[in-house]
């Protein structure tokens, strides 16, 4: 009898899981897993813890909701905290594992780990979570076009997208099952948390599936994506699904074959197409950080020009805490603390103004992005912040955001600013 074991990790859940499937097809017995690594619980190197409290909430959440569908598959969730080496290890040696099965990622620290596994047994790495697989792209990634509108042009006539995989009906496991970790508190304590009035998000597949019922079918905000999408007040200006992506809860396949229920059910147009639009950018960015590898967090990036950046630690707090000049600025960082979430409109904004305006380091608006975000993921984060910088994608490098014009057009009324003004 062979037991594996499947490693959940940015892909948290069972509904088009490439990886979990072929662990499945490969053994008699599963065991899966997610870790809590021992990196999870400290600060990066500007101080900032590497997971913030709204992030914490929204995986404890996910792992919760994972851990329940896999009880009602026959199976269950070995939640484990710790340098996942050693763990894997002792499990290894327990239950006489002969492989490891989980879903591949890009960036150096994930590789490490991906190492230190392989280094004890064999572990099989199967798909990118991205919509488009790396291996059917028409080029090496060494020639990814580098403007993303080259990128969708070669690609979205071209290239079809994979059906979803089909979700396991039941899935074996070891019996009795291993005993999790049980002092979860040190990850996320419920009690502690209280941000409860302004963080809207609650981690899992469930959820996931609720919010695209809710922005599709429900109030059909999808029909005016295009319109709304920079907006920056209320619910549905945009799906709000990317802490779902950014975990794995859903994957970009699945939204795409929503999508393409929707517009057989009820209407295609623009706006439909435009979701479908923003996953290329998801996708992008991940195939970014494929090709350049870790220039992703250089400081210089991949530009050509040398930039000047400042490490100024009282100009990056004024920003880090909303205490700038500028209303807008501070309105937007305010709803970043206190909610996880803040706007594409608003991270543009924020992040063209620490870096333009008062020339700070982009990585240090990156690293407390990384701690503050809900839907934070290494490749759009640090891409897009690069893009923002000038020292990544963008072909437009001297662009930066004129502040009046962004509160005439996205706040008229002043209600973003005074409402998040008004919090501490
Ligand atoms: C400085 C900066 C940092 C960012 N950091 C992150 C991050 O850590 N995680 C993250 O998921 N997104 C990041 N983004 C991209 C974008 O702001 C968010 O994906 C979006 O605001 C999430 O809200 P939504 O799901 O309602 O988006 P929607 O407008 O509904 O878009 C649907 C999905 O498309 C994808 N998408 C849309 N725009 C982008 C984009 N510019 N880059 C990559 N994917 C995109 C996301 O997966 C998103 O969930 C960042 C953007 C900037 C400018």
């Amino acid at each position: 009898m062979i037991t594996n074991i499947f490693w959940f990790r940015n892909d948290l859940r069972i509904e088009d899981n490439p990886a979990l499937v072929h662990a499945i097809k490969h053994s008699d017995f599963v065991i899966p897993i997610y870790i809590i690594q021992k990196s999870d619980l400290e600060n990066d190197k500007w101080g900032f813890p590497k997971i913030g409290l709204h992030r914490r909430k929204f995986i404890y959440e996910s792992i919760l909701d994972l851990k329940n569908k896999l009880l009602a598959l026959g199976s269950d969730l070995l939640i484990e905290c710790g340098d996942p080496k050693k763990i894997i290890q002792s499990i290894c040696e327990k239950y006489s594992i002969q492989e490891i099965f989980a879903t591949r990622e890009i960036t150096s620290e994930e590789l490490s780990i991906e190492e230190d596994l392989n280094s004890i047994t064999k572990l099989n790495l199967i798909g990118y979570n991205t919509l488009y697989q790396v291996d059917k792209l028409p080029f090496k990634i060494q020639d990814l076009p580098k403007h993303f509108t080259d990128f969708r042009k070669k690609i979205e006539f071209s290239l079809e997208i994979d059906d979803c995989e089909k979700t396991p009906l039941s899935i074996k496991s070891p019996s009795p099952f291993p005993k999790s970790f049980e002092n979860i508190d040190i990850f996320y304590n419920k009690n502690l948390y209280q941000f409860e009035g302004f963080n809207h998000f609650v981690g899992g597949s469930i959820p996931a599936l609720k919010r695209i019922l809710e922005y599709f079918w429900e109030t059909k905000s999808l029909s005016n994506y295009k319109v709304t999408r920079n907006e920056i007040i209320g619910e549905n200006f945009s799906t709000k699904l990317s802490p779902y992506l950014a975990r794995g809860c859903i994957s970009a396949k699945q939204i795409y074959w929503y999508i393409k229920k929707y517009e057989l059910e009820i209407e295609a147009n623009e706006s439909t197409y435009w979701l479908y639009f923003e996953l290329l950018w998801r996708d992008y960015f991940k195939f970014v950080a494929l090709q350049k590898r870790n220039k992703l967090f250089f400081k210089n990036g991949w530009s050509p020009i040398e930039l000047d950046f400042s490490e100024d630690k009282d100009t990056f707090d004024l920003w880090k805490e909303g205490n700038t000049k500028e209303p807008l600025i501070n309105a937007f960082q305010k709803e970043l603390y206190l909610s996880g979430f803040m706007s594409n409109r608003g991270r543009q904004v924020v992040s063209s103004y620490l870096t333009k305006e008062l020339k700070i380091d982009w990585r240090m608006g990156a690293g407390w992005f990384e701690s503050n975000l809900i839907d934070y993921d290494v490749c759009s984060n640090y891409g897009n912040w690069a893009y923002q910088a000038g020292v990544g994608n963008d072909p437009r490098k001297d662009r930066s955001f004129n502040l009046t014009i962004q509160r005439e057009k996205y706040d008229p009324d002043n209600k973003f600013i005074e409402f998040w003004e008004k919090k501490k």
